[in-house]
């Protein structure tokens, strides 16, 4: 291989381990299509979880750099699955962003109380929601 070969593959490599990760939780198939449609076209990479069970369990095991967490979720809901995540040395770090699906203060609030670093009312502002992200990935 040629060193202008190597060089572009290093490059390559490179673009990709820099490459952010973010696992939605989101039990509604529609928005976890937009969701993952949105974030794709940004250029992160998307986890999918559709409970807050599976959404546990992926975040062990692939420590993403981001969770996106709907809060009413089956099986285990967002703020007892941000609970756990927040109470786990290797996960503590990763920033979650609530889904509140009601312009409720007190949902919001409790999503703090749990842990969550910020949170993002439905329908989602797709503009705000970029701009979170960039926000907590750089
Ligand atoms: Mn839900």
């Amino acid at each position: 291989m040629d060193i202008g070969n190597r060089k572009g593959e290093m490059r390559l490599r490179a673009q990709h381990a820099m490459t952010k990760r973010i696992l939605v939780v989101e039990d509604n198939p529609d928005n976890r299509i937009l969701i993952t449609d949105v974030l794709s076209s940004l250029d992160y990479e998307v986890l999918v979880a559709e409970d807050g069970e599976m959404g546990l369990t992926m975040a062990r095991a692939e420590i993403p750099d981001l969770i996106l967490m709907d809060l009413s979720l089956p099986k285990v809901d967002g703020w007892t699955a941000t609970k756990e995540i927040k109470a786990n040395d290797s996960l503590a770090h990763i920033p979650i962003i609530a889904l509140t699906a009601h312009a409720m203060v007190g949902d919001r609030e409790k999503a703090l109380k749990a842990g969550c670093d910020d949170y993002i009312s439905k329908p989602i502002d797709l503009r705000e929601l970029a701009s979170k992200l960039m926000h907590f990935l750089g």
